[in-house]
């Protein structure tokens, strides 16, 4: 019997262990190890801090779901993963040992390299539940004293979708409750134009969403860096497509939410061995989604390393070719 281990509960790793244990039924044991309790619907996040959806709302308790299906569940949090002896280290000290291992442990948020950014710094996030619930929190106080709100994605950011969702979210709210007027709304972005979403734009994003927000009178900076973020201000710079510095803006915001730059997390990043991940800690897979060096590793989700879709534009493009 195998023992296949499924490292991360998230919208990656759950499915995969529902159809892994659909698959080997009983003759091999499906394994599940997340440092969180509960599953999050992470594409709901944006909802929470407006209040359209509680934090509550997003989550499902994974033991009695895994326990039905006949999966095993630890809720620890993974601190290395090991290919060479084929081992998961968590946070007690203990180890988990596996014949097949299958990462899913979504992406970490590296806050870290833009000072002041973050929900430890001074802009919301809604990439994690309990940051939406923080930023409800920064939304509600907000609503006290309404000014200019800054939403966007800084530079290596990878995932601009939620951004264009959260911008057009506090609108439609900030509309409801007729106070639209009081407040300019910028977004900062480091595409190189508006509905390019990291993807080379998706059929006419582009004109579309220019159109709304210019319908929506929200202004845009584009090919934007992001130098730091100090409380109620964002110090940008505007580059052109070689880089160079174009313009500096200083753009003040009482709300602001900005997606940040994702790597692969810490256990999985500093595994210590050639060949498993890309130099920002993303697993490497082929089209089989397997490590082309460890043959019984394999991953889904954010944590995979993908190859860029057009010819890299440094300011968005982190993604180094996987191979
Ligand atoms: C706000 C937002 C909205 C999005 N909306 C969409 C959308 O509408 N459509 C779409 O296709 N994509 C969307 N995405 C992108 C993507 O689908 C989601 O980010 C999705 O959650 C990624 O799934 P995942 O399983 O890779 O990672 P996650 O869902 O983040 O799951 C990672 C799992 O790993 C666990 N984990 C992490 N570290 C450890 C550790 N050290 N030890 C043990 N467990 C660990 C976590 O607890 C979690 O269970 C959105 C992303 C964001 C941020």
């Amino acid at each position: 019997m195998a023992r296949i281990v499924v490292l991360g509960a998230g919208i990656g790793g759950v499915p995969m262990a529902y159809e892994m244990k659909e698959l080997v039924k009983n003759n091999h044991e499906v394994t599940v190890i997340s440092d969180s309790p509960t599953f999050h619907f992470v594409p709901s996040n944006p909802w929470v801090p407006p209040k359209w959806r509680k934090p509550e709302d997003l989550k499902i308790e994974l033991a009695p779901v895994f326990k039905k299906k006949g999966i095993q569940f630890i809720q620890k949090a993974a601190t290395r993963v090991d290919p060479e002896n084929n081992k998961v280290h968590l946070a007690d000290d203990t180890a988990v040992d596996y014949d097949y291992l299958v990462i899913a442990t979504g992406p970490r948020l590296a806050f870290d390299e833009v000072p002041g950014l973050g929900p430890e710094g001074y802009t919301t996030s809604v990439c994690h539940v309990d940051h939406a619930a923080l930023a409800a929190k920064d939304w509600e106080a907000f609503m006290e004293d309404p000014g200019p709100i800054v939403v966007g994605a800084v530079q290596g950011a990878s995932c601009f979708g939620p951004a264009y969702e959260y911008l057009m979210i506090l609108e439609t709210e900030l509309r409801k409750r007729k106070i639209r007027d009081k407040v300019p709304m910028t977004f900062v972005t480091s595409e190189p134009y508006i509905g390019h979403l990291g993807l080379g734009g998706v059929g006419d994003t582009k004109g579309l969403l220019e159109s709304a927000l210019r319908d929506k009178s929200i202004k845009w900076i584009t090919n934007a860096k992001v130098d730091k973020i100090e409380d109620g201000m964002m110090y940008v710079t505007e580059v052109d497509d070689s880089g160079n510095e174009k313009q500096k803006h200083e753009v003040p915001f009482k709300h602001s939410m900005m997606l940040p730059a994702f790597t692969g997390i810490d256990a999985v990043r500093n595994a210590g061995v050639e060949g498993l991940t890309n130099p920002r800690g993303f697993v490497i897979v082929d089209e089989h989604q397997r490590n082309p060096t460890f043959k019984n590793i394999y991953s889904v989700g954010v944590c995979v390393a993908l190859p860029p879709v057009e010819k890299p534009l440094f300011l968005w493009v982190h993604l180094k070719p996987a191979i």
